[in-house]
């Protein structure tokens, strides 16, 4: 069993309303280890009716919250971000037990989601209107920006403390009260941050967690109309399920969907770095984030070279359990998405693919896969097209920077994006060209709680980090004086 330094962390009741709710008659959704299969904790099946209870909380705590000063709210989420911080190895520890990602990947993660709570601290104090000169002698024309009001919030498994402080750290420093979903598969992530916000200060009702029912609490938060807003890190799939739930009641949105990101090596590469950012953009998190690299664009001159030294570099990954020291990737989050990679493989080979390395489930059983190369994909595959969210680099070979870039935005996603050169010119006609909300160019890695992430098309709407993740949770209003 988890041992951690303080058992308080490991709840297995929900947070609503600053209380901390038992699971009603022994209603309770397992939480297992996809490493080991182990029933690690439970945590209750709630529903419409404690949704609608946490939303009412929501609601009844918000004009306190809001009339506090910006100073006194951002001290509190301060506090909360010094207490991840102080509590990082049993987050990361009940991380890699619920979602399976390696223990040095998880701590990093909690150091990376404990950024936006210090990030959004600070930008809190700095929500600025403005005064307009005015088109006529006796007015005065004011804009302020106020707290959009109650905010709901549904979150995945695959960063089950990041993409939770992304969203609370700015909707708490506007002013707003937010209620959680977190992802059924990793619950007990968010519950930990609930513990260490209550003991930051945070008041009753300012961030409640729900656990249970997606659908009967998506279908509360999105139906209510005293949510103001959703926030929602997921599927494309869900993010228009939800999006129309929201027509109704015309809810303000924020969607980070999926992604289908384009990994671009051109001739002029270092191909050395090229190897570490592919591998960094690929396989962290054994492949299951939305930017990582989906499609491998490699152009002629260099396609067999970067191939070689890819295939290299990913036969020394280590796969295991992610509690063990020394491993690479762990175990995809479940059966369904170990078939699906398998699926891309077996629908590669069959249209003319060959398998460089790894291929297969791996021997460790439950959701391990082989970390894995394919040369000679096409744009005819399934790996072209859809996000295969696992450990599986596709190698597609290119001529022209024309060619790659019209086969880099054939796609209906426009979330992350890479690619190497080390051309100025090529670098900014490319960086220009490419349908994507970001673009990394000569790294892997992109995400940072300064940046403004999220995507373009159906990748997505608004922004998170960043200054500009601030303006998702306000709303401008305009105050006109007369007779002045
Ligand atoms: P993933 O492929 O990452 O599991 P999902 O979009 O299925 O992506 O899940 C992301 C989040 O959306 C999870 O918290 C999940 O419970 C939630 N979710 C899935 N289906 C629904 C739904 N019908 N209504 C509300 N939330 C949902």
């Amino acid at each position: 069993m988890l041992s951690l330094k303080n058992p308080q962390l490991l709840r297995q009741q929900a947070y609503i309303n600053g209380q901390w709710i038992d699971a009603d008659q022994g209603n309770t959704v397992e939480v297992r280890n996809p490493a080991t299969g182990e029933v690690v904790a439970h945590v209750p099946r709630m529903g419409q009716a404690e949704t609608r209870r946490a939303i009412e909380a929501a609601n009844a705590a918000w004009p306190a919250w809001r009339r506090l000063t910006a100073k006194a709210r951002c001290a509190i989420l301060r506090r909360w971000y010094e207490l991840m911080l102080a509590n990082a190895d049993d987050l990361a520890a009940i991380m890699t037990a619920e979602q399976g990602k390696p223990l040095a990947e998880a701590r990093g993660e909690i150091v990376y989601a404990a950024s936006f709570l210090e990030w959004f601290a600070e930008e809190g104090k700095r929500v600025q209107g403005d005064t307009l000169a005015t088109p006529a002698a006796d007015r005065r024309l004011i804009v302020v920006k106020e707290p959009i009001g109650v905010c709901a919030a549904i979150t995945p498994w695959n960063f089950p403390s990041a993409m939770i402080t992304r969203k609370a750290g700015p909707a708490l420093a506007a002013g707003c009260p937010m209620v959680l979903k977190p992802a059924e598969a990793t619950p007990l992530s968010a519950l930990a941050l609930a513990v260490l916000g209550e003991e930051a200060g945070i008041p009753a009702g300012i961030f409640s967690v729900v656990t249970g029912e997606a659908r009967a609490i998506g279908g509360e938060m999105t139906s209510n109309p005293t949510v103001r807003k959703l926030t929602f890190t997921g599927s494309t799939e869900v993010g228009r399920l939800l999006f129309r739930q929201s027509a109704d009641t015309i809810k303000k949105l924020s969607l980070e969907l999926g992604g289908n990101a384009p990994f671009i090596v051109f001739d002029d590469a270092d191909l050395d770095a090229a190897v570490e950012g592919a591998i960094a953009s690929k396989y962290r998190n054994a492949g299951q984030t939305c930017v990582c690299a989906n499609r491998l664009y490699v152009q002629d001159g260099v396609y067999d070279a970067f191939a070689e030294k890819l295939a290299a570099a990913v036969s020394k990954l280590r796969v295991g359990n992610g509690a063990d020291k020394g491993v690479d990737l762990g175990p995809l989050i479940d059966d369904a998405a170990l078939a699906k990679v398998q699926e891309h493989i077996e629908d590669a080979v069959a249209k003319g693919g060959k398998v460089l390395v790894g291929g297969k489930p791996h021997a460790l059983g439950h959701s391990f896969f082989e970390p894995t190369v394919v040369v000679g994909a096409t744009p005819e595959m399934r790996v072209a097209r859809e996000e295969t969210f696992g450990p599986l680099a596709p190698l597609f070979r290119f001529k022209t920077d024309e060619d790659v870039i019209a086969m880099a935005n054939d796609t209906e996603f426009g979330l992350a994006s890479y690619f190497y050169s080390n051309n100025i010119q090529r670098v900014w006609r490319v960086a220009e060209a490419l349908e994507y909300g970001m673009v990394g160019i000569n790294t892997g890695l992109i995400s940072n709680e300064v940046a403004p992430f999220g995507g373009v098309k159906q990748s997505g709407l608004g922004r998170e980090g960043s200054r500009y993740g601030m303006d998702d949770y306000l709303v401008v209003k305009y105050l006109c004086l007369g007779g002045m």
